[in-house]
Formats: structure tokens, C-alpha cells, sequence
């Protein structure tokens, strides 16, 4: 019932409210959370398993909404650049500048950390070989951009990992916008990075 339940319940991955109850991360929205709270309670379920049940429906309804997986499966249409066993590059319906790839890995991965290296790796060698091809091409392309949002607050819109590759020119429209003028001091930086170089051993 409570698989039925979830899977009626169509997961929004803009409006992830995990944060709220922290317990459960990785659903998407506040009254499944609620839902799943008493349901737990009703039947007794722990935690861990009403979690695993939750992620499990969610990771299924992504792929089944998932457009890049339609791309990869040959059931949406895409202006296809490059394609090989694990990755594939293509036109995005909504180009910064004519020319604006995406190269996603083929199967689905919602975020960055969902990655295995090895295709992180290779995702990024055919990235380089997508810069250099617009570089080539006679589109107008004075530089390039790569771009890649990972998670809601980068503004990741697809959850299935994609690297932008674009052209740039003088004059166009893009813009990357921040307070450019805070300048941390030295000490600052140095906090920083240990808390950095902290989480990175903590992983190893
Ligand atoms: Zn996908």
C-alpha cells in the first residue's frame, strides 16, 4: 500500500523539503514525509525501511519523468552530436548561445556524488572534446563556457547529471552574477580550505 501510495504521488524534485524534518533525505516533498511519519507509526515499520521504500519509488518515478532518459532510450527526440557506450552529447532546447551542448552520462544519475569516477572521467574527456569541436566549427564561438548545476540551490533543473558546454562571445547574453567585491582575508581562506581538506579525509 504504502509502495502504491508513493508511487501515485508523483515526487517534484524542485520542491524538496527534506531539510525540514532531516530524517529523511532524499524525498522530495514535505507531505510525503508526513505521509511516510505515520505510516511508519501505523505499521510499525523502522525508519531505515521506510526511507529504503520511499528512495526506491523516488529513483524509479525520476527515470520514468526523467527527459534525458527519454534522449538516451530514443523516446524524445534530440539533435544528437556525439554518442558512445557510456555517454552522449547533444543540442539543449534551451541554448545560452547557437551551438550549446549537453553531455550527460547515458545512464541515470540524478547528482554528481551518484557518479562513478570512471565515467565522471570520461564525461569530462568528451566535454573537453565538445569545447574543442565548437572551437573548430564555424559557429561563432570566441570561447567557452562549461557549466555544470549540481543540486536545486545551483540551479539544476534535470536531475540527471549534465554538463553545459557553450560557445561565448563578446557581447552576448550570458552573465554570471555574484558580489565580486568580498575579499576574505588570508586567514580566512586558510579556515576555509582546512575545512575542506577536513571533509576530504573524512571521505578517504
Ligand atoms: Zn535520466
Amino acid at each position: 500500500m504504502v509502495e502504491q501510495y508513493l508511487f501515485q504521488m508523483v515526487p517534484i524534485p524542485g520542491r524538496d523539503f527534506s531539510f525540514v524534518h532531516g530524517w529523511l533525505p532524499g524525498l522530495c516533498s514535505l507531505r510525503e514525509q508526513i505521509f511516510l511519519e505515520n505510516y511508519q507509526q501505523k505499521m510499525g515499520f523502522d525508519k531505515e525501511k521506510a526511507v529504503w521504500l520511499a528512495q526506491g519509488k523516488r529513483r524509479i518515478k525520476c527515470m520514468e519523468d526523467c527527459v534525458f532518459c527519454d534522449i538516451v532510450a530514443g523516446k524524445a527526440s534530440a539533435s544528437m552530436v556525439y554518442e558512445d557506450e557510456t555517454v552522449c552529447s547533444f543540442l539543449t532546447i534551451g541554448p545560452v548561445n547557437p551551438g550549446h551542448l549537453l553531455v550527460i552520462p547515458k545512464q541515470h544519475k540524478p547528482s554528481l556524488s551518484d557518479l562513478d569516477e570512471e565515467t565522471g572521467m570520461h564525461l569530462f574527456k568528451i566535454t573537453m572534446q565538445m569545447a574543442k569541436a565548437l572551437r573548430h566549427s564555424d559557429l561563432q564561438c570566441e570561447g567557452v563556457n562549461l557549466f555544470l548545476a549540481d543540486g536545486e540551490a545551483a540551479f539544476q533543473d534535470v536531475f540527471h547529471v549534465h554538463m553545459h558546454v557553450f560557445p561565448r562571445f563578446q557581447g552576448d547574453q550570458f552573465k554570471v552574477d555574484a558580489n565580486w567585491e568580498i575579499k576574505p582575508s588570508r586567514q580566512e581562506l586558510d579556515e576555509i580550505a582546512e575545512r575542506i581538506r577536513h571533509a576530504q579525509e573524512l571521505r578517504t
